[in-house]
């Protein structure tokens, strides 16, 4: 079986590939030393959810481990909600859509179709200010539905030891800057 990606790291590959190993090596290290304090507040903002709290609404399926195995992704699901067949992303602050928020909506869609759940809408909540973005689903959007499946195979087939980051400005936002051999910061 080949090697299965996570769903969570598409967002992260599209920023810098070499983050996802980062990411990796620090994913069971204390939060506090790897996360900015912007990430820290978005993973309080997923707390509620990841701890099944969300809704006692029956309809309202929460935190939901999915996987697909025509796409070979894996992760979990933040909102399903049964009723409206709509799958909910929420996070802490949107200032932009960027595309590896909707390619990862994109992935758990496709894996809770798979499971059998019937998934029709496609929505990224932002909390801070309470504003929905609705995102076409897959097939109604021939364009991004080609960028996810190049996303997938670049990912399948990325060599970290050819990788060198040619964005400067990529590593002067990055949290894992100081322990990165492929920084561009002198
Ligand atoms: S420091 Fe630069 S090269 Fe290293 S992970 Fe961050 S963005 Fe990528």
């Amino acid at each position: 079986m080949e090697d299965l990606i996570l769903i969570s790291n598409l967002n992260d590959f599209i920023f810098c590939p070499a983050s996802i190993y980062f990411h990796g090596l620090y994913g069971g290290a204390d939060k506090l030393t790897y996360q900015s304090a912007y990430q820290i507040n978005g993973t309080k903002a997923h707390e509620n959810v990841d701890a099944g709290k969300y809704s006692t609404r029956k309809s309202i399926i929460t935190a939901l481990d999915v996987y697909s195995q025509e796409y070979g992704v894996v992760g979990k699901i933040d909102i399903y909600d049964k009723d409206k067949k709509m799958l909910i992303e929420r996070k802490k602050h949107i200032s932009v859509v960027y595309d590896g928020y909707v390619f990862q909506l994109y992935a758990q869609c496709f894996s809770l179709r798979e499971m059998g759940y019937d998934v029709k809408r496609l929505r990224i909540h932002s909390i801070d200010d309470n504003k929905n973005y609705e995102i076409a689903c897959p097939e109604d959007d021939d364009d991004m539905m080609k960028k996810f499946c190049s996303l997938v195979d670049k990912m399948r087939i990325f060599d970290l030891e050819k990788f060198h980051q040619t964005n400067i400005e990529k590593c002067k936002k990055c949290i894992y800057e100081e322990a990165c051999d492929r920084s561009l910061i002198e």
